[in-house]
């Protein structure tokens, strides 16, 4: 155990983050009592098919859940579904939950998340508006993907053109709104960005960028977007894709410190030595990009950091951290990201951007590779994910270069 006794470890939260701190305590020895909370009334899924296969209607239910709740049992955890953590006491060590119980603990585990921004415009609360977060959203939006309707999406991150190209897919006329002067503004550069534009326009997706949402209209149920230009879509469904807000108020009313999202050090604990905080709703240091703290929002982070916590609670090695990754789908492109490129100094691309398989290398200004975008590249986004860890400095000209292989790159960067 760790520098405490453990004999009874609290989840608040039933999502991606909190079922791996169970296979991890678990898989570490942990032979206490586990009690998972989530605000939820089913069993805990993932949420990545849900704007892909899942709401296409190529992937089940039972293929989305990620364990059981009969798993779950048999792994001896106390699951208490459709509760929500109301209030945190540090100095009684109890979580008082919203069906009146109180849970006390040695170790509390904060996986609670986040939750969508809401549109802030007239109209945003009509009929055929949808968000996507939970499996509940995707079953409300699957009925309508409709052939021929037309679909308006706000927002231009990945899940709005990922929810765009299943609604193509299903022969929606649809058009992608997005405020920023290009898509995925937040997460990539101008090169990766520019190639998404060009792919949905050449899908048929008609992406308006720079451009903002000022009213929705419609007598009960949606019928139109008014944007900032003045112009006015027709729309027969509306999805908001514009971020989501951290599940933070349990700490923040503890009094735990709280910065973006809970703030964590390198094992996921908060500045309560018991607590811990992993998942979309916290934010963390970034061991591969010196002295940063981002709060991320990936799978990759959420079992991350859940390893994490598991092995600081049982006073475990700390697991080896890679840098943070994540994917998405649109139509037959998979991307793989590694890393994170913000404060990049030159974007290499390496392939066939037409044939759509290439990679864009990020490069800060020494050659340090920051991060890797690779489309329908495996390769790339493997090597690319080592040079990263290793903090190489890669020879701009061998990434550039299809004769060198990306084998030759990671046995020789320079
Ligand atoms: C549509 C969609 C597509 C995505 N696609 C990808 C992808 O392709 N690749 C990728 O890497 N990531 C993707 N993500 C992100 C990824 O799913 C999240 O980063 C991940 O689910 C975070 O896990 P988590 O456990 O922190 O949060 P969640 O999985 O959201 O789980 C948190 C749970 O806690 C519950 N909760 C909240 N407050 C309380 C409370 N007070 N008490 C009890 N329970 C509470 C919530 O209801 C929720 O069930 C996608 C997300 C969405 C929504």
């Amino acid at each position: 155990m760790g520098q405490f006794p453990v004999h009874s470890v609290v989840i608040a939260g039933a999502g991606q983050a909190a079922v791996q701190a169970v296979t991890s305590l678990r898989a570490g020895g942990y032979a206490g009592a586990i009690t998972m909370i989530g605000a939820e009334p089913v069993a805990p899924y993932q949420r990545p098919p849900l704007s892909k296969a899942y709401l296409s209607g190529a992937m089940s239910l039972e293929r989305v859940v990620l364990k059981p709740v009969e798993a779950l049992v048999d792994e001896g955890v106390t699951f208490i579904p459709d509760t929500r953590v109301l209030h945190l006491d540090r100095m009684a060590r109890t979580v008082q939950a919203s069906d009146a119980t109180m849970h006390g603990y040695d170790a509390l585990i904060i996986a609670t998340g986040s939750h969508v921004r809401k549109l802030p415009v007239e109209g945003a609360d009509l009929d055929g508006v949808h968000y996507l977060r939970s499996v509940t959203d995707a079953d409300g939006l699957r009925p309508e993907l409709v052939a021929g309707r037309k679909m308006v999406v706000i927002g231009g991150g990945y899940i709005g053109l990922e929810v765009a190209a299943v609604a193509r897919k299903a022969a929606m006329e649809v058009t992608v709104v997005e405020a920023m002067p290009r898509v995925l503004a937040r997460v990539t550069t101008p090169q990766v960005s520019a190639f998404y534009e060009a792919l949905h326009r050449a899908e048929g997706v008609t992406i308006l960028t720079g451009t903002g949402v000022v009213r929705l209209t419609g007598a009960g149920r949606v019928d139109g977007v008014v944007l900032d230009d003045g112009r006015v879509l027709s729309a027969d469904a509306v999805v908001v894709g514009i971020g989501i807000i951290p599940h933070t108020d349990l700490a923040a009313d503890a009094d735990l410190d709280v910065d973006n999202g809970i703030s964590t050090d390198e094992d996921a604990r908060t500045s309560d030595p018991r607590i811990f905080a992993i998942g979309d709703c916290a934010s963390r240091p970034l061991v591969h990009y010196h002295g940063r703290r981002a709060r991320l929002e990936s799978v990759h982070n959420a079992l991350e950091q859940a390893k994490l916590a598991a092995a600081a609670i049982l006073g475990q090695p700390r697991p080896v951290v890679e840098p943070p990754w994540f994917w998405s789908d649109q139509y037959d492109v998979k991307l793989q990201t590694a890393g994170l490129s913000g404060g990049a100094a030159m974007t290499i691309i390496r392939g066939d951007r037409d044939a759509r398989r290439f990679a864009a290398f990020h490069l800060d200004g020494d050659s340090r590779l920051l991060a890797v975008d690779a489309i329908n590249a495996p390769p790339e986004f493997v090597v690319g994910k080592q040079l990263i860890a290793r903090g190489s400095k890669v020879a701009p000209e061998k990434l550039g270069d299809m004769s060198v292989s990306m084998k030759q790159i990671a046995a020789d960067p320079h």
